[in-house]
């Protein structure tokens, strides 16, 4: 059976795309459209080797972005396919789907609804998915599209993680509860991890910490997830680029106080704190790690601030699940960043983290053990892939299909 499934992950004024051939899992092609309805949109289009195409046109809508992929996709010059009928299927990155689903699903109308209804708990993001998944159906009409939600790998906490001390009555009404994000990531480095030890997920107990420009911490147990860092918004938790983490609602009510409205504090909060906010230089990591090599007392502080909140939640949820077989990290941060590793794991050689120094300062960005051999837990570095991880999920829902006429499409 060959499958060529194009992933889509559309944000309000951006769309990112892949397209894997799921015969061996390559990716044939993937880019950037960029200032989706602002004047300067422009497409980067990459085809395995050479340089990536760049074009310069008006895209006013999503509809228009996918056009040109899928143009770009099929072109005599910078295609990699002949026709669009070698698409089988699409995947799209939803980040909300709310309490409904715990799983992928074929977007069909009563699931455009539901995403549609939980626009209210992502508002910058959910419009922006729909828009990708409407445009597809229309470019595409006979192509199954499935939705990927960020929050579904969390739907399995139990109510002692997802609710907060409030009264209850704001999770009757209103839903008000800890959903978490960066499920399709923690799904996929958890997996992995099994891989990589040997050891069906079933039997593991790993803290999972997907740590970049937003970043989460996540508690999987037996391939569940049990708890995790970010909330119902995404702010708390670890310190982030720009986000704050976990704060004092007294503050927030000081930073409304203090600044007159709720929105004002929404942005201090979102876009002006975490590493930027404290170091006063960027949200970037690495300038942070520049500045303080050159001795910013500032730059030196955000990073002992973050990696101590990582190292809390590594500890606590190692605490939830009764200890832990393996932490792992990922994304921008986690990959790259010998020195936040190693700040994150000091101390923790009460709980049988037994970090590999040497071999943890050589590995940037590449998949690899860096505990000694006998650390009772293990530390993984895993390079995140929630495209793969979406092509997978949108494969599996195909195959699922009584209608498999799709699934012979060569
Ligand atoms: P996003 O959350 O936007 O998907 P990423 O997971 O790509 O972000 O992470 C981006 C962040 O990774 C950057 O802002 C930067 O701080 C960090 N990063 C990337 N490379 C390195 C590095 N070599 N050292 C430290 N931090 C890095």
């Amino acid at each position: 059976m060959k499958m060529k499934i194009l992933v889509l992950n559309c944000g309000s004024s951006s769309l990112k795309y892949q397209l894997f051939d799921m015969d061996g899992e390559k990716v044939l092609s993937k880019g950037l459209v960029e200032r989706i309805g602002i004047p300067g949109s422009r497409v980067k289009h990459n085809r395995g080797a050479g340089d990536p195409v760049i074009r310069e046109n008006d895209i006013p809508d999503h509809g228009a972005a996918i056009k040109m992929v899928l143009d770009l996709l099929t072109g005599p010059e910078t295609g990699v396919i002949k026709s669009m009928d070698e698409i089988s299927a699409a995947g799209h990155r939803v980040v909300h789907g709310g309490e409904k689903y715990a799983e992928s699903v074929l977007a069909d109308d009563s699931v455009m609804r539901a995403i549609d209804e939980c626009t209210y708990l992502a508002p910058l993001h959910n419009p922006a998915n729909l828009a990708g998944i409407r445009a597809m159906q229309e470019a595409l009409p006979g192509i199954p599209n499935a939705a990927v939600f960020d929050t579904a790998f969390h739907q399995t906490m139990p109510p002692e993680a997802f609710l907060y001390g409030i009264p209850y009555k704001y999770y009757e009404k209103d839903r008000v509860r800890r959903y978490s994000f960066h499920g399709t990531s923690h799904k996929f480095v958890s997996s992995r991890a099994a891989e990589l030890l040997g050891r069906p997920i079933e039997r593991l107990k790993l803290v999972t910490c997907h740590v970049g420009n937003g970043s989460s911490i996540t508690a999987v147990d037996g391939g569940r997830s049990v708890d995790s860092s970010l909330g119902m918004g995404t702010s708390p938790g670890v310190i982030m680029g720009t986000r704050s983490g976990d704060l004092d609602s007294a503050v927030v009510l000081h930073l409304v106080e203090r600044e007159g409205s709720v929105r004002r504090a929404s942005d201090i909060i979102n876009k002006e704190s975490g590493v930027l906010g404290i170091s006063g230089i960027s949200s970037d990591m690495r300038d942070i790690f520049a500045a303080s090599v050159e001795g910013s007392e500032r730059a030196a502080l955000t990073m002992n601030m973050l990696a101590r909140s990582i190292k809390k939640y590594i500890a606590a949820y190692a605490a939830v699940m009764g200890g832990a077989d393996a932490v792992v990290f990922t994304a921008g941060v986690g990959e790259n960043s010998d020195t936040v590793r190693e700040l994150s794991l000091e101390g923790l050689e009460f709980m049988g983290i037994k970090l590999d120094k040497a071999k943890n300062a050589g590995i940037h960005g590449s998949e690899a053990e860096i505990s000694t051999p006998d650390s009772p837990v293990k530390v993984l570095v895993i390079p995140t892939n929630e495209e793969l991880m979406i092509a997978r999920d949108t494969l599996g829902l195909v195959k699922k299909r009584p209608d498999e006429k799709v699934c012979s499409a060569s």
